[in-house]
């Protein structure tokens, strides 16, 4: 006889969430922690976001939309998209989060034993929704500087590598490509003729750039880009991305959104299209003093890459300790932050979200330096 676990499939089994569990097992019994382990904003959703939302569901606007998302949040989000990017990015598919986009992205292009080539560290839900599809993932060490470095990129590459993912600015680490980096990237993908897909859900949280974030959709058509709204505007729960590029890719996606997600969630695309008008830069200001702030006081302690982006940084755990043990350490006083292995092959730094009040991050990074002594 069949026992329940009997049922599951060697895909689910082939997913381990071990890892960030551990992490939410050990703050589950932290009372008030000092807590820098949180990856969405610490602003709220903006109050005409809200308003608009509100005044969708009281307008009736409760059922399917078309599957590819409402046509004014789709066509503002080309133009702007296309403004930006320097040609016509196309059809844009408005997703359940960039998470759907990942998804559907993955489901669109890769076959089961198909390779793709992202960095380490990375964001968690590469490794997962490649175990999923049945692909491999070639995972390049961009340790110590995590920089995109091509010829280590290179010796990645098979004849079954078909996607190249970045992530600029990057979950974990908060560095931004150069545009030197995305020239290089670019270069790689056209040689060995790689669709790249192009994560940018923190492309507002640029810290450093006088021109816009760097995307290789800017220098090679076959980029799939991934954008959202999840961070930029504090909607993590609203479930919001959209995905632009290859009209075939992205008419393969649309497809396949129909048959799982069907629509993004419908009043608040309306919520979305009014977001679009309030402008971040107050938050992004703010975020930017954070990123100095804490890279100055861990700086003092720690061996730490300076991010420009996204609201991360990733020190290395003092030498002679993983950091899974110095994580441990962190949460037995108070401080929850998250171990590298979670993002990474490794197991040397970890993850500091500073989107909190400056009083707390103070705080926190004493008592990390403390224990860094
Ligand atoms: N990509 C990266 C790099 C992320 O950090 C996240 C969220 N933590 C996502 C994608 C997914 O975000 P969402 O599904 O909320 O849009």
């Amino acid at each position: 006889m069949r026992t329940a676990s009997d049922y599951i499939s060697r895909r689910a089994h082939g997913v381990d969430a071990s890892g960030i569990r551990k992490v939410f097992d050990l703050a589950a019994k932290m009372k008030d922690p000092i807590n820098l382990s949180i990856g969405l904003p610490d602003f709220d959703v903006p109050e005409p976001a809200k308003q608009a939302a509100i005044d969708a569901i009281r307008a009736g606007h409760n059922r399917y939309t078309q599957t590819q998302g409402i046509a004014p949040l789709r066509e503002r989000l080309r133009k702007e998209l296309s403004a930006e990017i320097g040609r016509d990015v196309g059809e844009v598919l408005v997703t359940s989060g960039v998470s759907g986009g990942l998804l559907l992205a993955i489901l669109a292009t890769v076959d089961p034993g198909d390779e793709v080539v992202f960095l380490d560290p990375y964001f968690v839900m590469y490794k997962h929704l490649l175990t999923m599809a049945g692909g491999k993932a070639a995972i390049v060490d961009s340790y110590p500087d995590f920089r995109f470095h091509a010829d280590r990129v290179e010796k990645a590459v098979t004849p079954r590598t078909k996607l190249l993912i970045l992530n600029s600015p990057s979950n974990p680490t908060g560095v931004v490509m150069s545009e030197e980096e995305v020239r290089s990237a670019v270069e790689v993908a056209k040689k060995h003729d790689l669709l790249i897909v192009s994560d940018e859900i923190y492309e507002p949280f640029l810290y450093d750039a006088a021109r816009g974030l760097p995307s290789p959709a800017k220098l090679y058509e076959k980029t799939l880009i991934l954008r959202g709204f999840s961070k930029s505007h504090a909607m993590t729960g609203w479930r919001l991305g959209y995905a632009a590029g290859p009209a075939e890719v992205v008419a393969q996606m649309t497809k396949l959104q129909q048959y799982t997600f069907v629509c993004p969630p419908s009043p608040l695309q309306y919520a979305a299209l009014a977001a679009l008008d309030v402008t971040m830069s107050e938050a992004v200001n703010a975020y930017r003093r954070k990123r100095d702030l804490v890279f100055e006081r861990l700086g003092r302690r720690f061996e730490v890459a300076r991010p420009s982006g996204a609201f991360y940084i990733f020190p290395r755990a003092p030498r002679g300790t993983t950091a899974t043990e110095f994580v441990a350490k962190a949460i037995e006083n108070n401080v929850l932050v998250i171990p590298g292995n979670v993002f990474s092959e490794r197991d040397t730094h970890f993850r500091i979200s500073y989107a909190t009040s400056d009083e707390k991050l103070a705080q926190g990074c004493d008592v990390l330096c403390s224990l860094a002594k």
